[in-house]
């Protein structure tokens, strides 16, 4: 079917762990102008009962790149990982960086359609590769973490592949487990972290997916000259960015203080919006720390190859030697903050933890806080925050309420106080302060998600209830249409910059002639999707609010509550 090194059609890949086998079959033509988070939603719609069991043989684990994604345009090469999720119940898109985009873009892999149940309780890995899809066993792998199971499939298939790798977490079905990327240094760091997307690999009894793209080749470029004139525009429009600059020097690191300023910095299970050890986990304490320390440490480092903004770092301790990459803001400020921890060394150390258990740091982060505040560790204990999280390790009773997230822990500890969204942790921006994300988190049909939609850069008042939807509506908008790209969030100043190069990227790789709204289109179109399904999967306008804790609990230091209208939340979508 595929020569060497020769691009073939796009096609859809269907692997059924039932029949173990991996068939490629034509993209169906209403799925051919969608990619990643939009693609996800169309095959969810077309192939998923919204109502089915999210750890059950109906459910389907959807492995979807980008529209641009295959070229190694800067921070483009994303990949979108979704299916119904054991989280929220609802629709689940969840994108990372690193290989794993570029590598099925190459084998023209659309979508890769992972489906069934299996016959019985053994573990798989699938290699895929331009001879088609296998199954190799992966028993000697269970119960090992994402770093190890790394380790040993790059000595047994070289160090040329791209992985998605499922970590303990996910084994456990876990509803907070994600699914772990290798990054192209080949360190199991980006993680499709969202939503339990590793809890539905495990129910598929999937160690690992490993992508040879050895046979494969660039996507086709219809037209070239138009292709690369918009790829110059666009990568000098990043370049020019102010915010490429600060993100290459602090990371996402560099929201702590913002947050903190505006007072919506989530501290203590969100109950205050500042936090006193802020300028201790900033991403200025962080970049001084790691040019202090030298050795591995790395201030600037790229997920992705061609990847210019380089937000990414590596995380070294005092005598230079790695512990984990990257630290991100999500993590310093929910396994920081939001559990009183201001010891960098530590936040980093339970990162790594995380990482390999392939949970999401954002929904850990918000179980401890839970379960802190039910009186299961003191706020700023990080022996205690480690203890907990090898009870997740080891799969204790509590290690498993802990790993199923932040809404069970406070139903189960009876905690009122639980940022939640959908069933779904809110990330570190409290939307007492920062209503606009809060709008984002209400809203959008992943859940509490500040991906869906971050409005903190917006030029208006936070606090101002009146001025959320708009903001909320068009940065939703947006980030469903770069979703759709494999566009990375940080490379969206760049756009910003270079308004026709999205159009003409589009029209240079596929000709459809598509006009200068084609993000806006897209965008639309994903969510409309989205909607639709979590609509015939039992959710509604009801589920689409904040916590009502959150309207009544003031939050220092503005002692702000969330106050945007139910009846605006409700008329978000209507555009
Ligand atoms: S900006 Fe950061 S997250 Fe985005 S592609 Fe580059 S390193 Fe990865």
């Amino acid at each position: 079917m595929y020569l060497k090194g020769v691009y073939m059609d796009e096609l859809v890949w269907r692997a059924n762990v039932h029949e173990q086998n991996a068939v490629t079959d034509s993209v169906p033509p209403t799925w051919t102008k969608l990619g990643g988070r939009g693609l996800i939603a169309r095959v969810l719609l077309d192939e998923v009962a919204p109502t089915c069991d999210p750890l059950g043989p109906y459910n389907k684990l959807i492995f979807a790149p980008g529209l641009l994604v295959g070229h190694m345009i800067t921070s483009c090469d994303r990949i979108s990982i979704g299916g119904k999720s054991p989280l929220t119940g609802g629709v689940k898109e969840s994108n990372a960086g690193g290989s794993t985009g570029l590598k099925l873009a190459r084998l023209g892999v659309k979508a890769l359609i992972v489906e069934g149940a299996p016959v019985d309780t053994r573990w798989w890995i699938l290699y895929i590769s331009a001879e088609g899809g296998r199954y190799e066993p992966a028993d000697d792998l269970v119960g090992l973490g994402v770093y190890e199971t790394a380790q040993r499939l790059l000595e047994r298939y070289g160090s040329k592949v791209g992985m998605a790798i499922n970590g303990p977490g996910g084994e456990m079905r876990l509803s907070a487990a994600g699914i772990m990327n290798l990054d192209k240094d080949l360190d199991p760091s980006r993680i499709s972290a969202r939503g339990g997307l590793g809890a539905v690999m495990g129910a598929k009894r999937l160690k690992a997916i490993v992508v040879d793209d050895s046979g494969g080749a660039k996507p086709p470029i219809a037209r070239p000259d138009l292709f690369k004139a918009a790829q110059k525009d666009f990568t000098k429009g990043v370049m020019d960015h102010p915010q490429t600059t600060t993100y290459a020097d602090y990371g996402t690191a560099a929201m702590a203080h913002l947050c903190d300023g505006l007072g919506g910095l989530p501290t203590r299970n969100f109950s205050s919006g500042v936090f006193e050890g802020v300028d201790k986990i900033s991403g200025e304490a962080m970049r001084e720390l790691l040019r202090a320390r030298g050795g591995e440490a790395n201030t600037t480092h790229a997920c992705m190859s061609g990847c210019t903004v380089r937000c990414s770092n590596i995380f070294a301790d005092e005598k230079g030697k790695r512990i984990v990459s990257p630290v991100d803001y999500e993590t310093i400020g929910m396994v920081g903050s939001n559990l009183g921890i201001d010891d960098l060394d530590a936040i980093a150390r339970l990162n790594w933890e995380l990482n390999d258990l392939g949970v999401d740091s954002i929904e850990i982060g918000a179980a401890l806080g839970v379960a802190a505040e039910a009186g299961y560790m003191e706020f700023g204990d990080s022996t205690r925050a480690m203890e907990l999280v090898d009870e997740i390790r080891r799969g204790t009773a509590l290690g498993r309420l802990l790993g199923s997230g932040a809404a069970i822990v406070g139903r189960v500890l009876g905690v009122q106080r639980v940022a939640v969204v959908k069933g779904q942790a809110m990330a570190a921006y409290d939307p007492r302060a920062i209503k606009g994300t809060g709008v984002t988190y209400a809203t959008s049909p992943q859940g509490a998600d500040h991906t869906a939609g971050l409005t903190t850069r917006s030029k208006v008042n936070h606090l101002d209830p009146d001025v959320q939807i708009d903001i909320s509506r068009t940065a939703q908008i947006k980030m469903a249409g770069y979703d759709t790209l494999g566009v990375c969030l940080f490379a969206t100043f760049g756009f910003a910059n270079a308004p026709n190069a999205v159009r003409d990227l589009i029209n240079g790789r596929y000709a459809w002639d598509v006009g200068d709204d084609v993000l806006q289109s897209l965008g639309r179109e994903a969510l409309q999707l989205e909607r639709e399904f979590n609509r015939t999967a039992g959710l509604g306008p009801e589920d689409d609010r904040i916590p009502e804790w959150m309207t009544i609990e003031p939050l220092p230091p503005h002692n702000s509550v969330f106050d945007v209208p139910d009846e605006e939340l409700d008329q978000i979508f209507n555009w």
